[in-house]
């Protein structure tokens, strides 16, 4: 029978990897990836900062940047609108977890770097941060959750990789090898839908969408999310778990 492109039911994340506190410079930092998008984030800080001494928060900074090899084609170097957008969205879908008033008058830089990406850049971002925030020791509610879920032809379906992003059934029609994944997907292109979530709340930080859906599909879409971020916390919360055991840190 046929399934998605890489053989993943419509509920399926890709493989998920995960690698804690790979920069010792760093507070805290971590890898995240869903299949072939691996996303690097690193967090320093809390410092204290004469600029936001003025605030009753800590201020927090992100930069997002894909690397000019993360690309089949070479992405130029220079932080484009894209990249500049991305590092607000991430900010604000990460803001509302943290406890920022606990550290008044710092700030805390975060720094993304997609090292490969294969649509799902912003949602690995989003759980690269949250978990390299928590080895940092930033004050927070809870892990945010980054994913993507959306329609692609007519299927709601989990974690879009590039390939569903960009489908379209036109196009796949003229394509001998490819034709017969219509009949999984259907008919039409594909709807986009990155959202970012904390779980303990089923609060939504993030809700983009790119592309045409219908209010139930929507509804629909999104009650999958909510399930699908539990699992990948738990992922999330299980790497954190065991890294800090093996490093002599203990929780109680
Ligand atoms: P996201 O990565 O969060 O899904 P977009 O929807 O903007 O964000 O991008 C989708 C995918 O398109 C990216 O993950 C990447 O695979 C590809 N892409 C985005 N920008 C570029 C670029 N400048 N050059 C090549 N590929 C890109």
């Amino acid at each position: 029978m046929v399934k998605r492109f890489d053989g993943r039911e419509y509920n399926e994340l890709r493989k998920i990897n995960i690698k804690l506190n790979v920069i010792d410079n760093a507070k805290g930092s971590a890898i995240f990836s869903f299949g072939d998008t691996v996303a690097l984030a690193a967090v320093y800080g809390p410092k204290p900062s004469k600029m936001s001494l003025d605030y009753e928060k800590a201020f927090l900074r992100v930069r997002y940047n894909m690397l000019t090899f993360s690309t089949p084609e070479r992405k130029k170097p220079t932080p484009g609108r894209r990249e500049i957008e991305l590092s607000e969205v991430i900010k604000r879908a990460l803001e509302p977890a943290l406890l920022l008033e606990e550290i008044p008058g710092s700030i805390i830089d975060i720094y993304i770097e997609i090292l490969n990406a294969d649509a799902g850049t912003r949602t690995a971002s989003i759980n690269a941060a949250s978990l390299a925030l928590s080895l940092a020791g930033i004050p927070m509610k809870d892990l945010v959750i980054g994913l993507a879920v959306g329609k692609v032809g007519e299927k709601i379906v989990v974690d879009l990789n590039k390939e569903e992003e960009d489908y379209d059934s036109e196009k796949l029609k003229k394509d001998p090898e490819k034709s017969k994944y219509i009949e999984y997907y259907g008919e039409g292109r594909a709807t986009d839908i990155p959202v970012a979530i904390i779980p303990s709340e089923k609060k939504f930080t993030l809700i983009q969408l790119d592309g045409e859906i219908s209010n139930k599909e929507l509804n629909d879409a999104l009650n999958l999310a909510l399930e699908k971020a539990l699992e990948i916390k738990n992922l999330m919360k299980s790497n954190i778990l065991k890294h800090l055991s093996s490093s002599g840190n203990f929780i109680y």
